[in-house]
């Protein structure tokens, strides 16, 4: 068994792959597509952005290996709505932002 983890979030679930649904359907299509049954899961689909960013650093998530950006580039933009999202959730959780306009490569 193979998964395949997506960072679903509970308030961006108006877009649709952003959904359980979309989790189930894309299951389907890997079951249907490969022969190694991968399975698409999210243990972030009830949690909002800043809850994730609690767990995450009561977890000690590197932060700075994520890119959270529309845009590519050396670096996050840090004004995409990804990127002004991603800073709420650290400031809504009173964190610092740590290496969001570096990407960890
Ligand atoms: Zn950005």
């Amino acid at each position: 068994m193979n998964w395949w983890w997506l960072g679903l979030t509970v308030r961006s679930n108006y877009l649709p792959d952003n959904t359980p649904e979309f989790a189930q359907a894309a299951s389907a299509a890997m079951a249907f597509s490969t022969a190694n049954q991968v399975k698409v899961l999210s243990y972030t689909g009830r949690l909002d952005k800043g809850e994730i960013v609690a767990l995450g650093h009561r977890l000690g998530v590197p932060w700075q290996l994520l890119w959270s950006c529309y845009q590519a580039g050396e670096n996050m933009c840090g004004r995409c709505e990804s990127c002004r999202r991603f800073i709420r959730a650290f400031q809504a959780q009173g964190l610092a932002i740590p290496g969001l306009i570096q990407r960890g490569e």
